[in-house]
């Protein structure tokens, strides 16, 4: 059997839609859209194209968006400080800080720095552990996106035996926390596990998270199992790949992400349904 396309592209596109929609409502009736500040600091190629594609992502749903690119020698605290004046900036709903930083800046400064009501990226310890006792707010983006992924199929995952491969606390970690959260038994692997062989043999669904183009074949997983492909890698051709071995892996699957187009839009639509709950978030305070 060959895998289902599990297609991030197409929902990531319906879920913009519809944040236009309420967007445009919110400003019709004269209240300001929701507002983004994206920081980027020095000249990383990943990282400015995944800046890039949130700020036009931002302007195709209409929100306010504020882009600070700050030259690689940018000191932590001009980096604090200027999220320090966007913490108190009402027209700033949410907050990114494109990561990796440069290796002077200590990232979990700044992660604690933002105001964990305008932590879009649900990076801060606070979302984090809400996360953990089941009473999430704002949600570390990629794992969300893969949350709306796995509904899109409309798959029961009570019970379901899910492997994440990668415990980052951007990815694997967080995916553990809500697939868990959906009920699923969670089995986290790195880069010491024993015999990853044999778990992911018994996977109903898989997350790769590990950066390693193709690390997953198809021969190391269960007939029928779920795909969900994290890993955006550039080959030296330029070609995008994934973490998965695609083809070997749509072999036996059910369902699959491609690379590009599945997980990648989807951290973005989170990111924007975020930086909404944010301002509604802001909106009850008053
Ligand atoms: P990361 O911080 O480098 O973490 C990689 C994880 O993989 C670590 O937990 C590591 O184990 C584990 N690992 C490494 N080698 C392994 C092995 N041989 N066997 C089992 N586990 C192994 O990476 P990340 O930030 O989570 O990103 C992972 C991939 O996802 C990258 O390709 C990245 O570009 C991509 N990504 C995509 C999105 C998206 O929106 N699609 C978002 C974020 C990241 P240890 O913990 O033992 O070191």
């Amino acid at each position: 059997m060959t895998a289902k396309n599990l297609d991030g592209k197409a929902l990531a596109s319906k879920i913009r839609q519809s944040l236009k929609e309420k967007v445009s409502l919110r400003t019709a009736k004269g209240f300001n859209p929701p507002g983004l500040a994206v920081i980027l600091v020095g000249q990383n190629p990943a990282s400015e194209v995944y800046v890039r594609n949130k700020r036009n992502a931002c302007k195709e749903v209409g929100f306010h968006s504020v882009s600070h690119n700050l030259p690689k020698e940018t000191s932590e605290k001009e980096l604090l400080s200027l999220i320090g004046e966007l913490n108190a900036d009402s027209s700033i709903n949410g907050i990114l800080v494109q990561l990796p930083l440069p290796n002077h800046i200590d990232e979990n400064k700044v992660t604690e720095s933002i105001i964990p009501e305008k932590d879009v990226d649900g990076f801060h310890p606070y979302n984090v552990g809400r996360l953990t006792l089941k009473m999430p707010l704002l949600r570390p983006c990629t794992p969300k996106g893969i949350m709306t992924l796995l509904a899109e199929t409309g798959i029961d995952l009570v019970g379901k035996e899910a492997v994440i491969v990668g415990a980052s606390n951007i990815v694997g970690r967080p995916a553990a926390l809500e697939l868990l959260m959906a009920r699923c038994t969670v089995t986290v692997c790195h880069s010491k596990t024993v015999d990853l062989d044999a778990h992911l043999k018994r996977a109903d669904i898989v997350v790769a998270a590990v950066g390693i183009p193709g690390f997953v074949r198809g021969d190391q997983l269960k007939d029928d199992a779920i795909i969900i492909d994290v890993g955006i890698n550039r080959l030296e051709s330029g070609k995008l790949v994934g973490d998965v071995d695609f083809d070997s892996a749509s072999q036996g699957a059910s369902w699959i992400t491609p690379v590009p187009g599945g997980v990648g839009p989807m951290t973005i639509a989170s990111l924007l349904e975020n930086t909404l709950q944010a301002m509604e978030i802001a909106d009850k305070k008053g």
